[in-house]
């Protein structure tokens, strides 16, 4: 999601605090979930070319029009999101405006207003919370809810996500989501993307198999592009390619994440739904409207970063104790330091004093800087919430997939 905002906008859309959860121990029993009783009932939302959506449903004049919402076409800019007719172009999120233009130059190109898809973003979630506490978005218009055990007591999760579909279109003035229903979080998310948009897909155990089997390796949750690149280059194209592999291959050819990649090519994802509470880290960006190589124009806006950063840990009462710096260079190349400390960082100067010495061990200065960024994460304790899940690292470079 970061890389799909336009240049200079400060962004926190909550993608660091995902894909949160825990992981489980290899099973030693390669026990499938074959009893009712013990399985989950996960649900994923996607709300339908979210931001374009809006904007089509205010401005009725662009319904049925190639609109694409992001950077401007002259600027460096990225698209944030677009609407299916602009899709049809080969328009995608995260590509440069400016091509975008290139594909389909009657395109309309907004600038986000992010006051408004955080409106409809605060309506969903409070139709998601009338089901289930247990609500993990993961951006503004993408959420899972587990409603195994639900507040109104209903049996079915095809059902719920039905109406919740219902109540989204009703109260949002005609705005569609697509839904997933399966027995854990890749199943559900993948399922939401099937048959989008306005669609739904239920994965029961029994279709979970041949699901997975014909599911490009691209569309796996946790697989960036960059991954895609490396699965095909190794003829690993579709899920079944995957569970071909054996677990100790992946691990050797994709570090940690080949361990992910095993396991929900073998229909195994035990991770919780996490609600939002359950912050792990505070982050943000900028991308710039020009490289730049003057190190006291990189102080100034990691300054500026940090003050924004100390307001939101200050609102939510958090308190961490690691700083990463992030640093992307002109030629793309993206390096992070990080430090942890003994006691938790406050206020934006202790978290600059940190941050400048990071930069000082990065070739910034020597090198040109497209984008600067900072996160504050390892909270203090009480912070966390029960579980305390250990954050998954992943590879979620690009994300998995348009986000529809
Ligand atoms: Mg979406």
């Amino acid at each position: 999601m970061n890389a799909c905002l336009p240049a200079c906008m400060p962004v926190n859309l909550g993608r660091q605090v995902n894909p949160g959860g825990r992981m489980p121990a290899p099973r030693q029993t390669g026990a499938r979930y074959t009893s009712s009783t013990s399985m989950r009932k996960i649900i994923h939302i996607d709300m339908d070319a979210f931001y374009a959506s809006v904007e089509q449903r205010d401005r009725p004049e662009l319904k049925g029009k190639p609109v694409v919402v992001g950077g401007l076409p002259d600027s460096r800019g990225v698209v944030a999101a677009c609407s299916y007719e602009a899709r049809r172009y080969g328009i995608h999120s995260a590509m440069p405006s400016s091509r975008a233009h290139k594909l389909c130059p009657h395109a309309v190109f907004l600038t986000p207003r992010f006051d408004a898809y955080r409106a409809v973003s605060m309506e969903i979630r409070e139709i998601f919370l009338e089901y289930t506490d247990l609500m993990e978005p993961l951006s503004l218009d993408e959420a899972f809810l587990d409603v195994t055990i639900n507040k109104k007591v209903m049996p079915l999760a095809t059902r719920i996500a039905r109406e919740i579909r219902d109540k989204i279109r009703l109260r949002t003035g005609g705005l569609t989501a697509s839904a997933g229903v399966s027995f854990n979080k890749f199943l559900a998310k993948a399922a939401s993307d099937y048959r989008k948009p306005n669609g739904m897909t239920v994965i029961t155990p029994d279709k979970a198999g041949p699901f997975i089997d014909s599911l490009p390796v691209g569309k796996f949750f946790g697989v960036g592009r960059v991954t895609e690149k490396r699965m095909q280059q190794l003829g690993i194209m579709k899920g079944k390619d995957l569970k071909m592999m054996s677990r100790e291959r992946l691990v050797s050819l994709f570090g940690k994440a080949g361990n992910y990649f095993y396991q929900i090519a073998h229909e195994k994802d035990e991770r919780p739904v996490t609600p939002e509470w359950v912050r792990k880290s505070v982050g943000k960006e900028t991308t710039l409207q020009e490289d730049i190589v003057d190190m006291e124009i990189m102080r100034g806006i990691l300054a500026g970063i940090a003050e924004r950063i100390e307001i939101i840990l200050r609102k939510m009462k958090l308190q961490g104790k690691r700083v990463t710096l992030k640093v992307k260079f002109s030629d793309f190349q993206q390096v992070t330091r990080s430090t942890t400390l003994a006691e938790p960082l406050v206020g934006s100067i202790r978290i600059m004093h940190h941050v400048m010495r990071l930069l000082d061990s990065t070739e910034a200065g020597k090198k040109k800087v497209r984008l600067l960024g900072i996160t504050i994460s390892n909270f203090t304790d009480g912070d966390y919430g029960p579980g305390s899940p250990v954050q998954l690292s992943l590879p979620l470079e690009g994300g998995a997939s348009q986000s529809g």
